[in-house]
């Protein structure tokens, strides 16, 4: 198959040639927090509000069945993206990842976990999955574990096998970590956890922008995606959960929208996804996450992920030419298109300020890891993050700018 043409790619994102600073062309590394989101994307936002604006739940005027049509359809459209059969009947749409999580944490958390059940994370969790599971266990009373990570930053499936027994109800697990870059076997810990009749969570933030993804295939019971992260808008997300899962779960949040039949002692609830979406929900931004979907497979998502994978073995490659760089995380051919590292004796932060200098964006920090980086050793880290549009030369430029840092500091 062929590469990616990205120098076309690029013609499609505007934003890629601003100018910061002192007038720079901006260096992008920093996808794994916000993506940029492709001409076609903004426009067909900007089209819906120019031309379709209304609100959904089928209004009798056609702007309101318009408007109804395509935020359903969106629905369909990325249950159809991670290979959801069911179509609307098995995807939610949220705010982010982290509102899927506490979605489930508290639809089905709340009422579902008590004293002596057990809920088994990983050690590489995003803070949106840690916190969440803990502070629903701490009012549950059930008690929470966490699977290692081996030297190489890889999940112990050993470790994960001692972890998960009958006493686990939920395994929620990050398909692939934002600071390490692992890509984790989502499919073995989806039959560990059903072997011991417990359910799967799957943070897939860093997934579904970069990879094909079949939730199907993973037989996991409910997987959370941001479409900011794909070339979408920010402010919505998707749940995926299996159809007879939500179909059964009660709602998380009440208000309009979410109803059949309301009386002032008692109500009942619409169907999936209406049940879980109260109020107003992100019309333009379903729309605009439905043509991402399309901008993505179009294309190709194989194609996206050789392409950043080839980026990180650079990236990754010329890193190891410095004795002064460590880099976090799995070898290059088992990870997704990121790369976390320190350089000795410059704090995260400090270099990334000088990358900004260099216009080029990367993120300093935990990375929403705090616990992750306990285990690391390491308060902080600096990740560069690719996606389709980045390009060998901008990695150069990353790398020079941390020989700048080095000459700076050392
Ligand atoms: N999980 C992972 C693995 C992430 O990388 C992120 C975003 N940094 C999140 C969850 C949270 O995503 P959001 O802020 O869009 O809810």
């Amino acid at each position: 198959e062929e590469s990616l043409d990205v120098d076309r790619l690029r013609s499609e994102f505007p934003i890629l040639e601003r100018e910061v600073g002192d007038g720079q062309r901006v260096i992008y590394l920093d996808n794994a927090a916000t993506s940029q989101t492709p001409d076609r994307v903004v426009d067909a936002m900007s089209d819906y509000y120019r031309g379709t604006n209304a609100n959904v739940h089928r209004g009798i005027h056609h702007l309101s069945q318009e408007s109804s049509v395509s935020y359903e359809e969106a629905h369909d459209r990325l249950a159809a993206f991670v290979g959801a059969s069911g179509g609307r009947s098995e995807m939610v749409f949220t705010k982010n990842t982290t509102e899927g999580l506490n979605l489930v944490a508290y639809a089905w958390g709340l009422r579902e976990l008590g004293p002596g059940d057990e809920v088994v994370l990983s050690e590489m969790e995003h803070h949106s999955a840690l916190v969440t599971w803990q502070q629903i266990a701490n009012r549950t009373g059930a008690d929470v574990k966490f699977i290692g990570i081996d030297d190489e930053g890889r999940l112990d499936m050993d470790h994960a096998a001692e972890l998960v027994t009958d006493d686990t109800e939920m395994v929620s697990v990050t398909h692939v970590s934002n600071t390490l870059g692992t890509i984790n076997p989502i499919a073995d810990l989806a039959d560990l956890a059903h072997d011991h009749d417990s359910f799967v969570f799957v943070d897939g933030a860093q997934a579904v922008p970069h990879q094909s993804v079949d939730v199907e295939a993973l037989d996991v019971d409910f997987y959370a995606f941001s479409g900011h992260k794909m070339c979408g808008p920010t402010g919505i997300g998707g749940l995926y959960g299996k159809e007879d899962l939500l179909a059964t779960m009660e709602p998380f949040m009440y208000g309009g929208g979410m109803v059949r039949k309301v009386a002032f002692d008692r109500t009942t609830w619409a169907e999936v996804p209406e049940k879980f979406e109260a109020g107003t929900p992100p019309i333009a931004e379903a729309v605009g996450l439905a043509e991402a979907a399309d901008y993505l497979d179009d294309v190709g998502l194989e194609r996206i992920e050789r392409h950043e994978r080839d980026l990180v073995e650079y990236a990754m490659g010329r890193m190891a030419e410095f004795d002064d760089i460590e880099v976090y995380g799995p070898p290059a051919d088992e990870r997704a298109g990121l790369v976390s590292f320190n350089l000795e004796g410059v704090h995260a932060h400090d270099l990334a300020s000088i990358m900004n200098d260099h216009a080029v964006a990367i993120r300093p920090g935990d990375h929403c890891t705090q616990p992750l980086h306990d285990v690391l050793g390491t308060a902080a880290s600096a990740r560069a993050s690719f996606y389709l549009y980045n390009t060998e030369a901008e990695v150069d430029a990353l790398i020079d700018a941390i020989d700048d840092a080095r000459q700076l500091f050392g």
